[in-house]
């Protein structure tokens, strides 16, 4: 037996095109036991998501993704108190820290012939920017064709339009989660280089590793679900939905068995 669930989804309060309400109204027809919305550094749109919910029936919880400074290392965060003070005022320090990202990725572009306008590139979002933005901007000057291509031309490591990225440390983040009364998983474990960075991760408080994840095949589950076991991780699964014309935005929902399913929501019960 399996249950069909989503723990990681993107708005338009992030990177995601969709509205929370959009995202919602998907996972419904995906007949999803659960949704969690986990916007990157924002929970602002979980109470247009939680609207939605109570109109159509759907079970939604309030989750969060922070990419930290460490290439692609970004952290999920379940169960946490969303209204939490000291959360909301990390959540926007981080934003801040990627406004000014943003800002000399576009002084990069600019110098090579690409001059985007801050507020155009701000416009595709509710309230976190984020290098898609950028893409999305290059997109609407015909300059790219997608997101994708995008990041393969200008917004790589390398590419005209890179710069590091100044999130948290990984520590951080998993702190923060921690100290808003939630729990932590590592996303798309792939695109973390140094695996054995889980195991430190997880002697400092990090509890789950996405398992299941939409470019997963069978026997990256069984490899990641191995590498779970042996760190004592819980395994959490999602498709990382960005919603139309994302390049991300498959059909929501994966498939957990049921004690998979059973372990994360006995450690969710025991937030708060
Ligand atoms: P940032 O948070 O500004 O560093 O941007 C990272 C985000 O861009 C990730 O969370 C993904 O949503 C998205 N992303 C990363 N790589 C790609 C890619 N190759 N194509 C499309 N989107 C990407
Ligand atoms: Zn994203
Ligand atoms: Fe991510
Ligand atoms: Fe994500």
């Amino acid at each position: 037996m399996t249950k069909k669930v989503d723990l990681h989804t993107h708005s338009r309060y992030s990177d995601g095109t969709s509205s929370p309400a959009d995202v919602v109204s998907r996972a419904k027809s995906a007949q999803l036991d659960l949704l969690f919305l986990t916007d990157h550094d924002t929970v602002a749109g979980f109470p247009e998501a939680e609207a939605a919910a109570k109109e159509c029936g759907v079970d939604v919880r309030c989750g969060i993704e922070i990419n930290t400074v460490e290439g692609s290392a970004h952290i999920l965060g379940y169960g946490i108190r969303w209204k939490d003070p000291g959360l909301l005022e990390r959540l926007s320090e981080f934003r801040e820290r990627r406004v000014k990202r943003i800002r000399l990725i576009l002084e990069k572009l600019a110098a090579k012939g690409f001059a985007l306008s801050f507020d155009d590139v701000a416009s595709g979002t509710r309230e976190t920017l984020g290098r898609p933005h950028v893409a999305d901007a290059l997109k609407r000057k015909g300059i790219v064709k997608s997101r994708q291509e995008a990041f393969d031309r200008f917004l790589t490591p390398g590419k005209p339009g890179y710069v590091d990225s100044m999130g948290p440390t990984p520590e951080e983040a998993i702190q923060l989660i921690r100290d808003a009364g939630g729990f932590c998983s590592v996303a798309h474990p792939d695109t973390v280089a140094h695996k054995e960075r889980f195991e430190e991760w997880a002697a400092i408080g990090l509890e789950g590793l996405e398992v299941y994840y939409n470019t997963h095949s069978p026997s990256d589950i069984v490899r990641y679900s191995g590498l779970a076991e042996r760190f004592g991780l819980l395994a959490t699964g999602g498709t990382d939905f960005h919603g139309p014309g994302s390049g991300r935005d498959k059909g929501l929902g994966v498939n957990l068995p049921e004690e998979v399913y059973g372990a994360f929501m006995e450690r969710l019960a025991k937030c708060g």
